[in-house]
């Protein structure tokens, strides 16, 4: 089948969409340079920014991440953040041209306790200096989604991964159908959503495009789509994961591009491996930001300054806050659960050996 943005569809089937990521470099990134044209700047990009607020100590067996604390990483653990090292860190992301600010608790769900009451001033907090709020914080009850929406949250993150089929390889202890739940719950609340996944795991190009086929079947789209690449961190279970090559990621940019026209692409961990040169073909086949500053939760990124010279050399601007939506106010805080709305996530226990090996 020939793609043309005539005939590009919001229905994909496997076959199809693997002949499309498969077709020729040179036709797939201008495939997907002219969707990006018909719904983005292509000389917009935005910097967001990613604060880890509590880091480590995590309860969950992701196999590619240092904060699990079953895991033997060099991780430093931090308690939650209070609302002035937050303020300090918001400050400088957004003076280094940060329009959005992400911030990641490594919890396996949200409690209903006062550390949720501290993250909730936190998002009224930034959302007063007017940056984009974005939340990762593990799975969320409807009731905790209304109110970090009344606290002026934009986004709330929630990521896939990968396929339904490969997720069971790289995690046990919570299921698909839990994190499908919980970016319901945020959509239900009226947060806008960001979702994506990581590329590199020892996953298949059929995986990769099985977990666009899910986002994109969500209605609506996520406004937001961050594309990973593992960043192997020693002492994981994926460790030894060998890194992504460039074209991998070009590829999968220009298919999330094409078949979620609107979507923010965001090109996110794995920057350190790349060349501008190789960013700037993501840039081309439609991602429309990049994670800014020298860590991405614990991981390492590019220096700003490296970034504003990519910038200057590609004529990029960042983009401005809100330039795709509209800033939440902040609203009464509705208040804490009743008992009967709780939700009681599931385990599924199976076993995954890489991980249990790394767990010795
Ligand atoms: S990715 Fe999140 S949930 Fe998984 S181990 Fe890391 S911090 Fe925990």
């Amino acid at each position: 089948m020939t793609v043309t943005t005539q005939n590009i569809s919001t229905t994909w089937s496997l076959a199809a969409l693997r002949e499309l990521h498969d077709s020729p470099l040179m036709d797939l990134v201008f495939r997907a340079a002219t969707v990006h044209r018909q719904h983005h700047d292509p000389n917009e990009v935005q910097m967001s920014s990613l604060l880890s607020i509590k880091t480590g100590g995590c309860p969950e067996d992701c196999g590619y991440c240092p904060q699990a604390a079953r895991y033997h990483t060099d991780i430093e653990e931090n308690a939650l953040m209070t609302v002035e090292q937050v303020t300090t860190a918001a400050t400088r992301a957004k003076g280094l041209g940060s329009s959005r600010l992400c911030m990641g608790a490594a919890w396996r769900n949200v409690r209903d306790d006062g550390e949720f009451e501290q993250v909730l001033d936190l998002v009224r907090t930034v959302n007063g200096l007017d940056m984009e709020v974005c939340a990762t914080l593990g799975m969320l009850t409807p009731n905790q989604a209304e109110r970090l929406a009344a606290a002026g949250l934009y986004a709330y993150n929630h990521n896939l991964d990968s396929s339904e089929e490969y997720y069971k390889e790289v995690i046990s202890t919570r299921g698909y159908e839990d994190r499908i739940e919980t970016i319901g719950n945020a959509r239900k609340a009226g947060l806008t959503v960001c979702s994506g996944g990581i590329i590199g795991m020892g996953e298949s190009i059929d995986d990769r495009l099985k977990m666009l086929m899910t986002l994109s079947s969500f209605s609506p789209q996520p406004e937001s789509v961050p594309i990973n690449a593992l960043v192997a961190v020693a002492g994981t279970p994926l460790e030894d994961q060998r890194p992504v090559p460039i074209f991998d990621m070009v590829r999968m940019i220009a298919v999330t591009r094409i078949m979620m026209p609107k979507t923010t692409v965001r090109l996110s961990a794995g920057r350190t491996s790349m060349s501008p040169e190789g960013q700037a073909m993501c840039f081309l086949a439609g991602a429309g930001s990049i994670f800014a500053g020298d860590k991405l939760l614990t991981t390492p990124n590019p220096e700003a300054f490296e970034d504003l010279e990519m910038f200057n050399n590609l004529g990029l601007k960042p983009a401005t806050a809100y330039s795709k939506g509209t800033k939440p106010t902040i609203k009464q805080d509705p208040g804490g659960p009743e008992a009967k709305t709780r939700i009681k996530w599931s385990r599924p226990g199976h076993k995954i050996e890489r991980n249990e090996e790394k767990r010795k």
